[in-house]
């Protein structure tokens, strides 16, 4: 007899969100944009509009201990959370940090996931404000907030693109993902033949930006200084092809990807066919690259280009017409699928 109850690995985390939330609406006035952005948006003053978001790590979920620092973990828990901040085009100013410990961790553990904490806010600027601890039954949770401002004129929201624009990325994708899948398979090796040393000196760019994340705040400068405004924004978190997917449905456009233009370093290329994985799947759908993919009116373009951490890798069209890749060995137009979600 089938259950009455919807199994939440049968759901995707958008329509999960969905689900849970949308019998909310908002009641204060000073809430600009809820539920649905990468930050929420709220009123401040005349000029600016404050910025709040929240990003929870879950142990053997989102990191494994056997090879992710604790130093490591409390940085990436933190630029995780600025990541969404810049998403919006703000200034990441204060962060609040929770924590769920279990009773195998010593005081010593805890102090160097702190310390990864203040090494990300002094690299980004950040003030620790607050706030929580608590026992856990098990492993270790970490709830980080950040709060940020913004300039009304600058926000960049994903609900603003237009059809006829180019889209960008910032860096290089696909790393972090198969720094993951590195780690995991030194792991199980490891686990089986305990004297064998993992191999992770040819594997070290992909291992740096699963481990160590940072974000683009040098191109927030340069699109400020050469009065350049993107028309809509999000961070890469869940996979290019996902992200793709929030502007295309919140902005209500379409989007045409050039599988050639997706950047994906030699290094990372490498890496993906040690492993026999392709790497532009890995770009599409690996995430945690934390780089900033935008929209921008093709007036831009001459701006743009000089600035060298930048790739065009497509243009929006109408919503009618879908969301699509191009693939580079047979130009074929494939419908773009989000699977960034695998946590159950
Ligand atoms: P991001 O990947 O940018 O961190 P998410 O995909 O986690 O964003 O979340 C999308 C939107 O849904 C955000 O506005 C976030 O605040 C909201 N959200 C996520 N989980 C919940 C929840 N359990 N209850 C209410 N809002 C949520
Ligand atoms: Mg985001």
């Amino acid at each position: 007899m089938p259950s009455k109850f919807t199994k939440i690995s049968d759901v995707g985390e958008f329509s999960l969100i969905h689900s849970l939330s949308q019998k909310f609406k908002n009641k204060n006035p000073s809430t600009i944009v809820g539920i649905g952005d990468d930050a929420a948006v709220i009123a401040k003053d005349t000029t600016h509009y404050t910025l709040m978001t929240t990003d929870m790590l879950i142990e053997n979920i989102h990191f494994d201990l056997t090879y992710c620092p604790l130093k490591h973990l409390g940085y990436k828990a933190v630029v995780v959370n600025i990541s969404d901040i810049l998403a919006m085009n703000g200034t990441p100013e204060q962060i609040t940090v929770s924590i769920a410990v279990s009773s195998k961790f010593s005081l010593e553990a805890l102090q160097t996931l702190y310390e990864g904490i203040a090494l990300a806010c002094t690299h980004y600027q950040v003030d620790l404000i607050g706030g929580d601890t608590t026992a856990a039954t098990q492993g270790l949770s970490i709830a980080v907030s950040a709060i940020g401002t913004v300039k009304k004129n600058s926000i960049c929201k994903r609900s603003t693109a237009q059809p006829q624009e180019l889209i960008c990325v910032t860096g290089d994708l696909g790393a972090a993902y198969l720094g993951l899948q590195i780690l995991n398979r030194e792991k199980k090796v490891f686990l089986a033949h305990d004297t064998m040393q993992p191999v992770l000196e040819e594997h070290q760019y992909v291992i740096e930006r699963q481990l160590k994340p940072e974000i683009n705040t040098d191109l927030q400068k340069f699109m400020q200084k050469h009065q350049i405004l993107p028309s809509a924004m999000i961070d890469i978190s869940d996979g290019l092809s996902s992200e793709l997917l929030h502007i295309s449905q919140a902005s209500r456009v379409g989007i045409l990807l050039y599988e050639e233009k997706i950047p994906i370093l030699l290094t990372t290329k490498k890496t993906a066919l040690d492993l026999h994985l392709d790497p532009t799947i890995c770009a599409l759908h690996g995430g945690e690259d934390y780089e900033l993919l935008f929209t921008l009116p093709q007036e831009a373009y001459e701006k743009i280009k000089i600035y060298p951490g930048v790739t065009v890798i497509g243009h929006t069209v109408s919503q009618s017409e879908g969301c699509h890749l191009i693939t580079s060995a047979s130009h074929q137009k494939i419908p773009l699928k989000a699977q960034g979600w695998v946590h159950y």
